[in-house]
């Protein structure tokens, strides 16, 4: 199904004529130096760079799933996200920790964050079901259809990082620091086709400057099909844009080599005539290269039942 809405928008062109561009945001779940460098090891050989999450404290109290994966308060952490930037990484925020934390804490995540890497991050996802995520669960959605499928996973107010009064309220701070955050994810490998404004602005809103979609490569089986040749293949002749959404924490590496099939996949994608830049670069090339940024009623109605029908009823 062809979903593109308003082909003016679509810029055609990119640096150094480039056919397509291509990057990842990489949520930390699950992360550490150890079992993630020797992925970020082989984009920096094959010349992709991308854009990689870090959560700034540890989950004090927590015996979750994510308990086991490093933070800005690990010394030995620290030294690999630096050698992320000198080698032209992003580094971008998953929150300030796998579990919820109030206000307060977010703030000192942000400036913690500066603090260690000399900057504040530009680009933001939400994490899991952190009770500060904002415009997440039922608030994802604008239509009450939609809204009603959600309340049968979330209550209403499950997530409150944008509503003011909230122990957990931060929106006036990403509004602030942060210029972009993920929302909708796609099944698809090429953003044109579903969010032909990207990244594009919601009145309703307020909080976040612009949102960005991504393209579902949330574990290996995902990436890897995602990536497959044929996609590829789509990806270069349409031109188009995508934004992976990814865990390189999760089953990615093991015995400290990368899977198989991502690595051929990688190789055979760093030979194609694309754009291998962070996220933040990306969407600010397509800001600058277009003249509208608001998502039409249309598009936003199109992309929200997408995702439903993609990620929760199926
Ligand atoms: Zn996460």
């Amino acid at each position: 199904m062809d979903l593109r809405i308003r082909e003016s928008d679509i810029p055609m062109n990119f640096p150094n004529g480039a056919q397509f561009a291509f990057t990842v945001f990489d949520d930390t779940d699950y992360a550490k130096a150890e079992n993630v460098r020797p992925i970020y090891d082989l984009l920096f050989d094959l010349k992709i760079l991308t854009t990689k999450s870090v959560w700034v404290f540890n989950g004090k109290n927590t015996n979750g799933p994510f308990s086991g994966s490093q933070t800005l308060e690990d010394g030995e952490y620290i030294k690999f996200i630096r050698l992320l930037i000198k080698r032209g990484f992003e580094i971008g925020f998953h929150n300030a920790s796998m579990a919820s934390r109030t206000r307060e804490t977010t703030l000192r995540a942000l400036h913690k964050f500066n603090e260690l890497l000399g900057f504040y991050p530009r680009v933001h996802a939400n994490h899991c079901d952190n009770r500060e995520n904002l415009y997440w669960g039922v608030d994802r959605l604008h239509f009450p259809l939609l809204r009603f499928v959600m309340r049968m996973r979330w209550r209403p107010d499950a997530f409150t990082g944008h509503r003011r009064g909230s122990p957990y309220f931060w929106g006036d701070l990403c509004k602030e620091y942060i210029t972009y955050v993920r929302n909708f994810v796609f099944n698809e490998i090429n953003l044109y086709n579903v969010n032909p404004t990207l990244p594009y602005y919601d009145p309703k809103k307020e909080y976040v400057q612009w949102w960005f979609s991504s393209c579902d490569g949330a574990t290996v089986e995902k990436f890897n099909r995602l990536l497959a040749l044929a996609n590829q293949e789509k990806l270069e002749k349409e031109k188009g844009v995508c934004i992976v959404y990814t865990h390189f924490g999760d089953g990615f590496v093991k015995n400290g080599k990368v899977n198989d099939g991502t690595k051929k996949l990688l190789i055979e994608l760093s030979k194609r005539n694309g754009w291998f830049v962070p996220v933040s670069t990306l969407l600010d090339h397509l800001r600058e290269q277009r003249i509208a940024g608001e998502c039409t009623l249309l598009e936003r109605l199109r992309m929200e039942f997408t995702w439903v029908f993609q990620n929760i009823l199926k």
